[in-house]
This record gives structure tokens, sequence and C-alpha cells, in this order.
């Protein structure tokens, strides 16, 4: 991808934000002083100083006003001291600052929707500017802040989306298939998907937001025709180890945010997130609105939650 980033005074910003006033978006990205879209390419410039280039012609357009400040070694790597022992042994040192992909899930504690999975690949020189567009671990983000910017990343990241519906959830549930088991599968494609996108670039690490330990990871991808498996490391709370995987979480919670609102519409009221008690409410009314049939196509049906659900119905019928 042809991203350049420069470090410019505010001045030189403000004398941009004049030489490309007709080509300013109505765009309001957090923490930018302006973004302009010229046939080159797309600018958009932080209060910080940086400014990013997006597109095939951002290196002549940035040429216009400096040169790049290329790869900014990162700091991050002390993280990786904290972190869990893998399938093979330690993470690797400065894995933090290392081009690779991540990949993390989402909505496997959710009754309602699916589960999203999403990899995706960071290169070691665009750390600053994830971390400049705002990438951090999501559970410190709120929905509004994580759709914000993952509409920004989407074009600045290759990623790939895999997203297993309910009604195809629960057909595979059905026949004996474990959640850990579906989330190898999905990881793993994922992953590969990012690895032919990228190619012939090659990721220095492959980091996988740790759900099962490494050894039944690989025992769920047995007989699968290609598997990732090279430079591929496992590690509980991975989205403060690479930015890769933050993004990786950002983008899967956006997708299953997506995915709520969709159902949401075709049940016409709000549908809650998680597995509490609000999800047996609005499953019972679902169930009375528009039949029990409904239900395979907007919950996990074999959570607890399901009986509960018809539980709330009978009484309310009786
Ligand atoms: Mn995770």
């Amino acid at each position: 991808m042809g991203n350049v980033v420069l470090n410019l005074e505010m001045s030189k910003i403000n004398e941009m934000k004049n030489y490309y006033a007709k080509q300013l978006l109505d765009k309001n990205i957090p923490g930018s002083v302006f973004a302009a879209k010229t046939s080159a390419c797309m600018i958009t410039a932080y209060k910080s100083g940086k400014v990013l280039f997006q597109g095939n012609g951002s290196e002549s357009e940035a040429g216009k006003w400096g040169s790049s400040t290329g790869s900014v070694p990162s700091k991050t790597s002390s993280a990786a001291g904290k972190t869990k022992s893998t399938a093979k042994g330690d993470l690797p040192a400065g894995i933090g600052g290392m081009s690779a992909i991540g990949s993390d899930e989402v909505g496997t504690g959710d009754f309602f929707g699916p589960i999203t999975v999403v990899a995706a690949y960071v290169r070691k020189e665009d750390i600053p500017l994830l971390k400049e567009l705002g990438v951090r671990d999501s559970k410190d983000l709120n929905d509004e802040k994580i759709i914000s910017i993952a509409k920004v990343i989407k074009d600045v990241i290759p990623f790939s989306l895999m997203t297993l519906k309910n009604e195809k959830y629960n057909q595979v549930q059905r026949s004996g298939m474990s959640q850990g088991k579906m989330k190898a599968l999905l990881h793993n494609q994922a992953i590969l998907n990012v690895l032919e996108k990228i190619s012939p670039a090659k990721p220095e690490a492959i980091l996988i937001d740790q759900f099962v330990q490494p050894s039944t990871y690989f025992q769920h991808l047995k007989g699968q025709k290609a598997i990732a498996n090279k430079d591929v490391y496992f590690s509980t709370k991975a989205e403060g180890i690479h930015l890769a995987v933050a993004a990786a979480s950002i983008l899967a919670r956006y997708a299953f945010i997506q995915y709520i609102d969709k159902l949401s519409e075709a049940a016409g009221f709000k549908i809650p997130k998680g597995a509490g008690a609000q999800v047996d409410v609005a499953a019972a009314k679902l169930i009375l609105n528009k039949g029990r049939e409904c239900l395979p196509s907007f919950v996990k049906l074999h959570f607890a939650n399901t009986d509960k659900a018809i539980a709330i119905v009978n009484k309310k019928r009786n």
C-alpha cells in the first residue's frame, strides 16, 4: 500500500489546508486538522503534526511537502515480557515492533449475533500511524469510537473478515462442533486470506489472541487443506502486544456492531449484546412478535438463554 507519513510544523499544515482548500473533505476524523482527497491520494493531517498520504500517488504528493520519516522504531516490545508462553516457547523479542498479522474474534459470548473473526496485517512502518489513528486495546473503546476508528483503518491496512452467521453457527454446533473448533477454523482462514492478500510480502510474525492452548488450536485444524503455522504465536491479551491484534479486534467489533444493527432492524427493536437477563427478555419479545422459528437466524440456540426466553413466553401466554 502506498502510505507515506510526514512530520510537519503546524504552520506547514495550515499552508497545506489552504493549498487543498477545494479538495477538503467534510469528514470528522478524531484528532485531525483536515482531510483532503486529490486525484493522486487521500491526505489526512493530525494535530500532532503527522500527515498521512494514502493511495497510489502518495509518494509524489507527499514529496511536495517534505521527506518521509520512514520507518519509526517502535518501543512497544517491552510488553512482550508480560505474555504467556506459546507453542514455540516465548514470544520473539521485539514482536510488538515487527510487521505482523494479528487476529481476534468477537461475539462468542453474545447470545444474539454471529461470531466475527478478523486477521489484519500491520507493517512495522505503519505502527506509528495506527497509534495516531487511535488504535489501541478495544476494551478501552466504546462503540462510537470503535466505529470511527474502524471506518478509517479499513482503508489503511489489509485485513480479512470472517462472519459465522447464526444459521450456520447453529447448524455446525448441532453437528457437534465445539465453539473452539469453529474459532480455530475462522482464525486460520482469515490469516490465510491475509497472507494471500499481502503476498509476496510476508509477515515477520502472526499473533493470535489466545482462546485455546496452541496444541488444541492445531489439533482443531487437522485435516484442513492449508494451515498457517509458520511464525504463529499465541498470547492472551495480545491486543496489548501488537497493534495488528488491536486493529483486528476493532474491525471484528465493528463488523459485529453492524450485524447487530441489521438484526435490530429485522427485529423492529434494539437487540442487546451479551448473555444477561436483557437478552432473555429480548428473545422472548422476538418469539412473541415473529414466532419461535425466527430464532435460529438471530441467536446462538445452544445458550441457556433460549430456554429462559421460552419460559418468559410461556409465562406471558398463561
Ligand atoms: Mn480475543
